[in-house]
């Protein structure tokens, strides 16, 4: 993949397909990547969606399921896929960000027995979902999984968006507008996704594991509540900062459903 003159080339030399949207804004600089998913089970209503001056919304790639790309902006040019958001004292991140949106249904709802994506009303297949509970929320629900080849080509675009643009930071639409967004959710790798794209290697994060099954909190202390069940002993974890004799850790490995956990253990359980 290469990107000239802000358009995407993909690994054959050909352009991938480019659909101009008249939702986009002026030029700017980004600054970050945010990562959402289009809500729908196929890419072909949220192309056509982008597309309609009244959506007045786009992004500036979808990703389809199998890994087909599709670009309605050049990348430095608005495209209008943040909406009221805040980020490191940033206020609407449109100005700031590049904007990717996987095709995936996100939180599905069982009808007839079966997992529906409520908005398109399309089914998804038993082995395509996860029941796993999202960061911002308090109970399980059930998330349409994303494909193995959707997230490496992903993966493989970011790493270029990072590299050309030399991004900050790549977060999802949850972090930057958690009050009102459930994206990319929680069936989405954005621990390993991220560390991928930004380059950053193994030797350079402070990496430990668990050395017991062991509580992980939401502050520094026993008297904060849990963020999920105990981890597992031997849980990889890297430490991002230490408060006392508590560490705030990420959790490398994907444990009870859950890829993206972050909170605070107790420092004698963790062991290089
Ligand atoms: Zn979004």
């Amino acid at each position: 993949m290469k990107i000239l003159n802000h358009l995407l080339y993909a690994n054959d030399g050909k352009q991938v397909s480019y659909r101009a949207t008249p939702n986009r804004g002026s030029k700017y600089s980004p600054t970050y990547l945010v990562m959402h998913y289009t809500a729908a089970t196929k890419a072909a209503g949220s192309i056509a969606w982008f597309l309609k001056p009244e959506a007045k919304a786009s992004a500036h790639l979808v990703i389809d399921k199998d890994g087909t790309i599709t670009q309605f902006a050049p990348f430095n040019v608005v495209t209008w896929h943040a909406g009221v958001s805040q980020w490191n004292g940033l206020n609407g991140l449109n100005s700031y960000s590049i904007g990717i949106e996987l095709v995936n249904g996100g939180k599905l709802i069982k009808q007839g027995g079966k997992w529906v994506c409520p908005v398109d009303k399309e089914s998804v297949p038993d082995n395509d979902v996860i029941i796993a509970k999202h960061k911002n929320e308090t109970v399980e629900n059930a998330w349409h999984e994303y494909s193995e080849k959707q997230l490496a080509v992903a993966i493989e675009v970011a790493t270029l968006l990072v590299k050309t643009y030399a991004l900050k930071d790549v977060v999802g639409h949850e972090d930057i507008a958690p009050f009102r967004k459930s994206d990319p959710g929680p069936a989405f790798p954005m621990g390993s996704f991220k560390s991928k794209a930004m380059g950053r290697k193994d030797e350079t994060l402070d990496l430990y594991k668990t050395s017991t099954e062991v509580n992980i909190r939401k502050g520094a202390g026993t008297q904060f509540e849990t963020v999920t069940k105990m981890l597992p002993a031997n849980t990889k974890v890297t430490i991002l900062k230490r408060e006392g004799t508590w560490s705030f850790v990420e959790v490398l490995d994907t444990v009870h459903g859950l890829n993206d956990i972050e909170g605070w253990i107790s420092a004698k359980y963790l062991v290089k």
